[in-house]
């Protein structure tokens, strides 16, 4: 019985490598206009997003959320050197196809710089663009577009991601601009590289709306961005503003587009136990999925593949020994923890007023009590605001659960089932019929 079930499912492993690989060949041959399925890919990476926080978020938005009818199956996220992935072991996974250690950027852990998937399509005449809330140059934007051994040398990561990508929106103007500014780069002043070779500069929110041109670098804080919770007392473009932007910058090239956009900041969330936060980004993140699927339904020839890199933090749903969930505290929070300890004396004796005025919470003496005496103020008060709204938390680091995928359009239906996240580089390139071997190594 055994040996039979077996056969007959390796049968079936064999009839679909032997389907893909004839694909693969043909294409070679002669690449076909009705092998390409999309001309377009939107890759869409909520950072540190699994499946509780979708199932949190769902609780918070009352309604079930833009990916949801769009989910398609899951990604197992371990790295070559640890069950438990950092973002640029993933990204570089999901942008190469290989595996690598915790820390490494588009390289593999023996030195070899692999070719990612962006840089297939740009060689295939496609336009790339990059988007983040975090700094342009962190883990999974840098993957996508750079090759180095160490994720913390983002000076070295800018001018690659400027060679490879016709638009660049996110935070990091420090990793452009020289130490005679300020920046981080030695000598080199990288937003007047890119202006002098035809890049529409952006700075706020303002320039990006009126921005326009074929190539836009659009950096719109020196180091990450505001989490959304924050963003009105900044001039910074929300994630859906920035990917409208790239989307209509992109689109212009007949040959279609490759478009990575990272909502870098829910990771941050679950790396503070920050339940509002993760809310309130996850929230600005299907915003820009809502546009995205609006151009995909339009254009007809886009491909959209939503999916997290790791789990952050190990969030639940309830927790603290309760029965029951009301993540509802959350929407009277109007601040990141970190803002609001900001806002702490050095004394820390305006809890109360803190708490009230920024998460309409009135605090018990216990709360304040643990809020004033915490090591971490920002820890304590997340930890006030997360057992409120009954969010339950295990770590501040990442975790190895399994993360779920959405995808829509044409080739969504190749993304079905349990991959590895080394498949999907692959499943891009078959559904845009680019070039993409196994042994892609980088010119
Ligand atoms: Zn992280």
């Amino acid at each position: 019985m055994k040996s039979k079930l077996a056969a007959v499912v390796l049968g079936i492993v064999l009839a679909c490598s032997t389907s893909i690989f004839q694909t693969n060949q043909s294409a070679e041959a002669a690449p076909a206009a009705s092998s390409i399925k999309a001309k377009n890919v939107i890759f869409m990476v909520p950072d540190g997003f699994s499946p509780a926080y979708a199932a949190n978020y769902r609780l918070y938005k009352g309604e079930p959320s833009v990916m949801d009818s769009m989910l398609v199956g899951m990604v197992r996220t371990y790295s070559a050197d640890s069950a438990l992935t950092d973002s640029a072991a993933a990204a570089t996974a999901m942008a190469t196809g290989h595996k690598t250690n915790n820390g490494m950027i588009g390289t593999t852990p023996d030195g070899i710089q692999r070719k990612t998937i962006l840089e297939a399509a740009r060689e295939q005449g496609k336009t790339t663009g990059l988007v983040a809330t975090s700094s342009i140059t962190d883990a999974t934007p840098a993957a996508f577009s750079a090759h180095i051994f160490s994720r913390d040398e983002e000076s070295g990561i800018a001018p690659q991601q400027l060679e490879n990508a016709d638009v660049l929106l996110g935070g990091g103007k420090n990793f452009f601009l020289p130490e005679s500014m300020g920046g981080k780069q030695k000598n080199r002043n990288l937003l007047e590289e890119a202006k002098r070779s035809g890049y529409t500069i952006a700075e706020d929110r303002n320039q990006l709306q009126s921005a326009s041109g074929s190539k836009i670098l659009g950096l719109f804080a020196d180091g990450d961005m505001a989490p959304e919770l924050d963003r009105e007392h900044t001039n910074e473009p929300s994630l859906k503003e920035m990917t409208g932007k790239a989307i209509d910058i992109l689109r212009q090239n007949k040959d279609g587009f490759f478009l990575l956009v990272e909502g870098s900041q829910i990771d941050s969330a679950g790396h503070y136990n920050d339940a509002a936060w993760a809310m309130k980004d996850t929230q600005a993140f299907e915003d820009a999925v809502a546009l995205a699927v609006d151009f995909a339904k339009k254009d007809g020839n886009t491909l959209i593949v939503v999916v997290g890199d790791h789990d952050t933090g190990g969030i639940s749903v309830g927790g603290y020994d309760q029965t029951y969930a009301k993540l509802e505290v959350l929407h009277r929070v109007k601040a990141s923890g970190l803002y609001m300890a900001d806002k702490l004396k050095a004394d820390r004796s305006n809890v109360k007023e803190v708490l009230k005025t920024y998460a309409s919470i009135d605090v018990t003496a216990a709360e304040e009590a643990k809020i004033k005496s915490a090591k971490d103020a920002m820890q304590a008060i997340n930890g006030v605001i997360s057992e409120r709204a009954l969010v339950g938390w295990i770590t501040y680091l990442h975790t190895g659960v399994d993360v779920q995928m959405y995808a829509i359009g044409p080739g969504s239906e190749l993304f079905r089932g349990l991959h590895n996240n080394t498949d999907l580089p692959h499943l891009v390139a078959q559904v845009m019929n680019i070039d993409f071997g196994n042994d892609s190594h980088k010119k």
